[in-house]
């Protein structure tokens, strides 16, 4: 992917001040977000400013960033896969047999990142809510604090590799004789083994728990949003930070409301009579009942607009707005009395619908019939 210099990105100069950056940022990011921008391409123009506010909003980001440009490879915008990504150095001992750049295997690493689904209700997803979730866990093992070695015992260095956590492989092929490195699979590459394991973790070094973590639903969140617990993730290795918990919202549909964006969509059933007669009803939106005028003559589908009764923005771009669309019921049991009036009714009217103008085709349809 061809990617746009951050600068050109948020449309500011090589020397803008931190406030300039910040308020193009602002600017973009609110014509490009997805809730507001309906544009197919809306969200990688917000991903795209975001990422590029991030780094130059960062004065060490930056400053590497005007050196290195995007090809830095310590800047990992990864997002999944926690710190410990497929990063430069992987790659080189893929296609060199981890010559000198190889990686230590006991060096401390980041957690995993894990992701969980939770499912709420509309009203929560639009009010938010405190809850706690229960998320099954692997946690450094508290015996032997993660190093899976019997406490009181020390892991030894391993006899096959001498501790390298790599063995040459030898292997004859057409092409001749090949020398293969690959992880020591004795000590499974960390070079050290564990002679007298920890009775707990079984020389894991993490154990299984069941773990309460509380988490904030944003107000305003849609369906298929996440959210970033910091720290709640896998524990980190050899004793590197724990990765991060991402919940994603699955948000249960409503048996009225209808949800587009911070937009509600209502149908509103209303009678013959009323419609033709216009009235005033009450309709339900997210924050309580309002009041709604029916002119006289509406027609079923019409629609009305409740401006700022939809949902409060999660990023605090406002308010949306509750479309009301009008559905004219027609009475299917009716007494002999209704019916006696509405064949009045028609009698009266004639058969023929009323037109609200009369339009070219209309005046061929009368030629043809001859009227
Ligand atoms: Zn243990
Ligand atoms: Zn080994």
């Amino acid at each position: 992917m061809n990617k746009r210099d951050y600068y050109e990105v948020l449309g500011v100069s090589k020397t803008a001040s931190k406030e300039e950056i910040k308020k193009a940022y602002r600017t973009l990011s609110k014509k490009f977000h997805p809730d507001i921008n309906k544009d197919d391409n809306a969200s990688e123009k917000f991903q795209e400013v975001k990422e590029a506010y991030e780094v130059l909003s960062d004065d060490q980001k930056r400053a590497q960033y005007d050196q290195f440009g995007h090809q830095d490879p310590n800047q990992g915008f990864g997002g999944f896969g926690g710190g410990d990504g497929f990063g430069f150095e992987d790659i080189f001992s893929t296609f060199f047999g981890g010559g000198t750049r190889r990686r230590d295997p006991n060096a401390p690493r980041k957690g995993d990142d894990l992701q969980y689904s939770m499912n709420i209700d509309f009203m929560d997803a639009v009010f938010g809510k405190e809850t706690t979730i229960e998320i099954p866990k692997d946690e450094t093992c508290g015996t032997c604090d993660g190093s899976g070695a019997k406490p009181g015992t020390k892991k030894k260095t391993c006899p096959h590799c001498e501790g390298s956590g790599q063995l040459n492989v030898t292997q004859d092929t057409p092409f001749g004789r090949m020398v293969n490195r690959r992880a020591c699979h004795y000590c499974s590459g960390t070079g050290q083994i564990i002679e007298e394991k920890c009775q707990t973790c079984h020389g894991e070094g993490k154990v299984r728990k069941i773990r309460k973590i509380k988490v904030s639903v944003p107000a305003g969140v849609d369906d298929g949003q996440q959210l970033r617990v910091s720290g709640q993730g896998a524990p980190g290795v050899n004793g590197g930070p724990a990765g991060d918990l991402y919940v994603v919202f699955r948000v249960r549909p409503h048996k009225d409301f209808e949800r587009d964006g911070d937009d509600i969509y209502l149908e509103l059933p209303i009678t013959f009579a009323q419609a033709a007669l216009g009235d005033e009803v009450e309709v339900p939106t997210v924050s309580g009942k309002v009041k709604l005028k029916i002119p006289a003559g509406t027609q079923s589908g019409a629609k009305f607009r409740l401006k700022g009764k939809g949902i409060k923005n999660v990023h605090g771009y406002g308010t949306g707005d509750q479309h009301v669309i009008i559905r004219v019921k027609t009475p299917t049991k009716l007494s002999e009395k209704q019916k006696q009036l509405l064949r009045e009714f028609a009698e009266v009217s004639g058969d023929i619908p009323e037109e609200q103008s009369s339009s070219l085709f209309d005046k061929i349809k009368r030629t043809i019939k001859g009227d």
